[in-house]
């Protein structure tokens, strides 16, 4: 098969020019990065596990009709995923105190949050991602009221699915950061739909009875135990064969 044309390398994945126009392809790549890329290591196995995870999560959530860019598992490392214009907003929503909010706050790690609170970062590396409110998204033109209603109903919409998921296979979801995106319909229509990736890396993940992380924090604090962590999200998920992480099967329903 010809070599794809890369568009644009990430620090955690790159993207691919897809086998037909208004698709990408999507390359999940072992590299972590912390601390604004002050942090760099490899966790190995990472985006084979990240891949999985992100397909079955962003599969569920289309089932409860959240759009998103995921089409397909095209293999170990890569998804064919619809092409978007990256809205260049992070939203975070937090249910638990924990990472930035702690010590923003003073709050200790682990408090639980009176309610959901959602959060928004202005995506530029070079800035540091800074946090900003509504009035920065609209104002700056980065995205239109409209836009920002939809991306914090879909958020809002993501976090309550998802922390009963994660809690009917024993984890709390403490918080996550989610990127949208622009789809141009042919009919000129543009959607608002969930893009980027769901996965360890970009939630914050920790064992129900135990508290213990299974998600990059144990890699941004150096508390070992990285992959095995991101593997037995995996397998709590029902995606991962007990023998490890091998491409042996598509996704599995919860029982
Ligand atoms: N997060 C992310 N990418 C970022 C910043 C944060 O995916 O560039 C995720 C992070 O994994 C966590 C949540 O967003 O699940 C909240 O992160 P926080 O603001 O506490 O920042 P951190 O402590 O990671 O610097």
């Amino acid at each position: 098969m010809a070599r794809r044309k890369q568009i644009y390398e990430g620090k955690a994945k790159v993207i691919f020019e897809g086998p037909e126009p208004g698709t990408l392809v999507q390359y999940f790549k072992d590299d972590a990065t912390a601390f604004n890329n002050k942090k760099k290591g490899t966790i190995t196995g990472k985006g084979v596990l990240n891949n999985r995870i992100s397909e079955y999560l962003m599969m569920k959530l289309e089932e409860i009709g959240i759009p998103t860019h995921f089409v397909r598992r095209l293999n170990m490392r890569e998804q064919l995923v619809k092409e978007v214009e990256i809205i260049p907003v992070e939203v975070v929503v937090r249910n638990i105190a924990a990472g930035s909010i702690s010590e923003r706050f003073a709050i200790p790690e682990g408090t639980r949050l009176p309610r959901s609170i959602v959060e928004y970062y202005y995506k530029n590396d070079q800035l540091g991602d800074p946090l900003i409110s509504e009035e920065h998204i609209t104002g700056f033109g980065w995205a239109a009221i409209h836009e920002v209603d939809e991306m914090l109903n879909m958020a809002l919409r993501v976090n309550d699915y998802l922390s009963g998921m994660f809690l009917g296979i024993g984890i709390k979801l403490v918080d996550f950061k989610v990127e949208f995106g622009r789809l141009f319909h042919e009919n000129g229509d543009i959607q608002v739909i969930l893009a980027d990736e769901l996965s360890p890396d970009n939630c914050r993940l920790w064992d129900a009875k135990t508290n213990e992380k299974m998600d990059k924090d144990r890699f941004r604090r150096d508390m070992g135990g990285v992959e095995e962590a991101y593997q037995e999200v995996a397998r709590r998920l029902g995606i991962l064969p007990e023998s490890g992480p091998a491409d042996q099967q598509g996704p599995s329903t919860l029982q």
